[in-house]
């Protein structure tokens, strides 16, 4: 058996294919249900409003919206926070403007140093320095 500790709560388990423990995969369902049904009832209910009112996480309702079963068409109150900055509210995509932005310029100037280390011969330069030195 393939046993391995519960990211959750930290318990040793046999892996499953949900990659938690079975007591867990229990907690995580109640509290599925605790959320739809709050949601249900309070229909334009926010992200914060519904963590405080279910104890459930907002890192798991932001699981449940990722994994399609909270629904963020039929509940107009909710936002889940993006991915890079954890403070900026989205209703679409994993990343707010300005961490897209960011990162955009990241991976240009990461392209750029790739093209100078190129024209400086890159790796043969290496090669040839660590031929010439006497250890
Ligand atoms: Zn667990
Ligand atoms: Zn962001």
């Amino acid at each position: 058996m393939n046993l391995d500790n519960c990211p959750r709560c930290g318990k040793l388990y046999a892996k499953n294919f949900m990659g938690m423990c079975g007591n867990c995969i229990k907690d995580i369902e109640a509290e599925y249900d605790k959320c739809k049904t709050y949601l249900r009832a309070n229909k334009g209910a926010h992200m914060q409003e519904l963590s405080e009112a279910t104890g459930v996480s907002v890192r798991q309702i932001t699981k449940f919206i990722r994994e399609g079963r909270i629904s963020i068409e039929n509940n107009p109150g909710m936002m889940y926070p993006c991915e890079v900055c954890g403070t900026t509210m989205l209703r679409e995509g994993t990343m707010c403007e300005s961490c897209r932005a960011r990162l955009t310029r990241d991976l240009n100037e990461a392209a750029k140093t790739m093209n100078d280390d190129e024209s400086n011969g890159g790796p043969t330069t290496y090669g040839a320095v660590n031929k010439l030195r006497k250890d």
